[in-house]
């Protein structure tokens, strides 16, 4: 028996999607830059899926819509971007103290270029107050960047209110949305965002595919340069077949979404009520905010997030400690630590998240292995501290 409980780190391609993907890795190679009719054909293909990925962000506009190697690259495109094009104005980024790497990193590779970065801490929930971006804006500040929801806690961030502030003063905003985007339903023109990053493979399309929005009349700096393939926005020839698997995950996604969002959380949600029977003194991290329905967050204190994670996987569960980017790293989380938790609750969190392909026998299995993992991993844990007495 397995549960792949690690959804937030990437999910299984969806067979449809695949499908979907098949010819333009055979037979339709064409280059959509191309006139003759195999060019064309992957013009049409680009185009479609651009619509599809268009409609499930709301966006009237599909040219709002360009096609990068994934969330990490739309988040460097929008920061960076935004800077080279607005770094005449003024030098201050605006973020929080939870972001992912790919936006804390983006922001930092500026420095050297003379802009310095505000970073909003949250309160010991995850929760941002809108309040608190205000107060930091300054008259030079060009770029507000606040992700949708944390991709530790799924902790969901007030970007509507945070867009709304920004537009009034012009400065641009962007959300990092790729924890929400085919999760649950967003309207990025409602949103009054400016540029949205969103990634294939954390909503069952490929990876190395995804897309930032950038909404009509909004000035970017290229990041790379090349032919003028999109724009000239990011230029190269496309991934036809990655962005077709991203424009059939987005048709997939937009199609049952708030059904499955409430199947998904009550699963969530039997989870957690089972690990607390099981173990009283497990912790939810982010408990008391608005929270995206698949992801728990749980410490379970006495324990180590790696042990707890060696012994599920011998199990056949999979799960994460945070950041699958930075599980290698054994580094604590620093969104917990900007959550202001304590050291024992940072070293022991475990993050479980459930996709479409989650079922109630996955989470039956998972719970009635994870409590005598846990048990375990605490009681060797004690040990050393009973030999020393
Ligand atoms: N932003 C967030 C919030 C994420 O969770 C991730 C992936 O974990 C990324 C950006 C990076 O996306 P990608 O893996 O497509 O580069």
């Amino acid at each position: 028996m397995k549960a792949y409980l690690d959804c937030s780190a990437t999910t299984p391609l969806d067979p449809r999607v695949l499908d979907a993907m098949r010819p333009f890795l055979a037979g339709a190679f064409g280059n959509p830059s191309s006139v003759h009719h195999w060019g064309q054909e992957a013009r049409r293909a680009v185009a479609a899926a651009r619509e599809r990925v268009a409609t499930l962000l709301g966006s009237r506009d599909r040219e709002a819509v360009i096609f990068t190697s994934g969330g990490t690259e739309a988040d460097n495109l929008a920061v960076k971007g935004i800077a080279g094009a607005r770094g005449d104005r003024g030098r201050h980024l605006v973020t929080t103290a939870v972001e992912h790497h790919a936006i804390l990193e983006s922001c930092a590779s500026l420095e050297p270029l003379g802009f310095t970065t505000t970073y909003v801490p949250v309160d010991a929930d995850g929760s941002l107050d809108p309040e608190a971006v205000r107060e930091a804006l300054r008259p030079d500040t060009i770029l507000v960047s606040v992700m949708h929801a944390n991709n530790e806690t799924g902790v969901l961030h007030p970007i509507g209110e945070i867009g709304a502030l920004c537009r009034a003063r012009g400065i641009a905003f962007h959300a990092d949305a790729v924890q929400t985007v085919g999760k649950i339903p967003l309207d990025a023109e409602a949103l009054a965002v400016d540029l949205l990053s969103l990634s294939a493979h954390k909503f069952h399309g490929p990876k190395g595919v995804g897309a930032l929005y950038v909404r009509p009349g909004v000035r970017l700096q290229p990041q790379i340069h090349g032919g003028g393939q999109q724009r000239a926005l990011r230029p190269g020839t496309e991934n036809v077949a990655g962005i077709v698997g991203l424009g059939a995950a987005a048709a997939l996604a937009a199609e049952g979404m708030g059904a499955e969002a409430g199947r998904i959380g009550a699963l969530r949600d039997r989870l957690v009520a089972g690990l607390r029977a099981a173990l009283p003194a497990v912790e939810v991290n982010g408990q008391g905010a608005p929270r995206l329905p698949h992801i728990a967050n749980v410490s379970f204190p006495g324990t180590d997030t790696e042990a707890v994670l060696l012994g599920l996987d011998l199990e056949g569960i999979a799960a994460s400690g945070g950041a699958a980017c930075s599980a290698g790293s054994l580094e604590p989380s620093h969104v917990l630590r900007a959550m202001g938790l304590s050291a024992d609750r940072v070293a022991s969190a475990v993050r479980f998240s459930l996709g479409r392909l989650t079922d109630e026998v996955e989470v039956e299995y998972a719970l009635a292995v994870i409590p005598s993992v846990v048990e375990q991993v605490r009681e060797a844990a004690a040990l050393p501290l009973l030999g020393r007495g």
